[in-house]
């Protein structure tokens, strides 16, 4: 018996997904057509669609954020989870590949269900957070972008979750390069400090999964109500202002 997780070589990864992927057939098109395609290493792992589908179904997740589209295995995956009056609002820079995904989505018949935003997604999330309304409102999310912006992605994330719910990040062991100290280069070391930040972080009860490339689940506590902070604001524990003569 191990303490740590056992390694998966491709026999044994071919096991794994022979005894348990139920890949849809539109999700296997998709694949092969990305596995085409340069930087095909973006898509995620089948198995990997399989378990955030899991996920979604396990939590019971409706509305859905997701940063980082590329030609939409994950988005697709996780639409196909969602309840009737499920949504995503999703985030990518690249109009190339997501006319893929949105070909995808449209075969589906999950398109009306993906609001997709073109663009920076900092700005994207920033401007959803200045509307007001959305802030605390998401059950589910995934960030699966640009590294060097992980940490703006989480805190933004974080915002937009409602307590208990779920944020996903994906590629967090990078290849193992997170452990090689030999490696400085401006990804590795951004996914390391969150890596470091969110071990760290009491808003958020974790896992750290060796699925795939590494994919840490947070689920977002209750905010907890600091007593001190409020009072010498004003406020008495009604949550009515008082004014505290001292
Ligand atoms: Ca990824």
């Amino acid at each position: 018996m191990s303490y740590k997780s056992i390694g998966l070589d491709d026999k044994l990864y071919q096991y794994l997904t022979a005894v348990s992927l139920r890949e849809p057939e539109i999700l296997a098109q998709l694949r092969e057509e990305t596995a085409a395609l340069p930087n095909a290493g973006m898509q995620i792992a089948p198995d990997q669609g399989q378990f955030m589908a899991l996920l979604v179904k396990l939590t019971g997740a409706a509305k859905v954020l997701e940063v980082g589209v590329f030609t939409g295995y994950s988005s697709l995956s996780v639409a196909l989870a969602l309840p009737e009056r499920g949504s995503i609002t999703a985030f990518d820079i690249s109009p190339e590949s997501t006319a893929v995904a949105r070909g995808y989505w449209q075969r589906a018949g999950v398109a009306d269900k993906i609001d997709l935003h073109l663009g920076a997604a900092i700005d994207g999330l920033d401007e959803l957070l200045a509307q007001g309304r959305a802030e605390g409102t998401y059950d589910f999310a995934f960030i699966d972008a640009d590294k060097e912006n992980y940490d703006g992605y989480y805190e933004r994330a974080l915002r937009l979750l409602k307590p208990g719910g779920l944020l996903l990040i994906d590629n967090v062991l990078w290849g193992g390069r997170v452990a090689d100290e030999s490696v400085d280069d401006t990804d590795t070391v951004a996914i390391r400090a969150l890596n470091l930040k969110i071990h760290a972080d009491s808003r958020v009860d974790i896992s750290l999964l060796p699925v795939a490339d590494g994919l840490t689940l947070a689920l977002k506590r209750p905010s907890v109500v600091n007593i001190k902070e409020l009072l010498d604001n004003g406020y008495d524990s009604t949550g009515y202002s008082v004014n505290l003569k001292r």
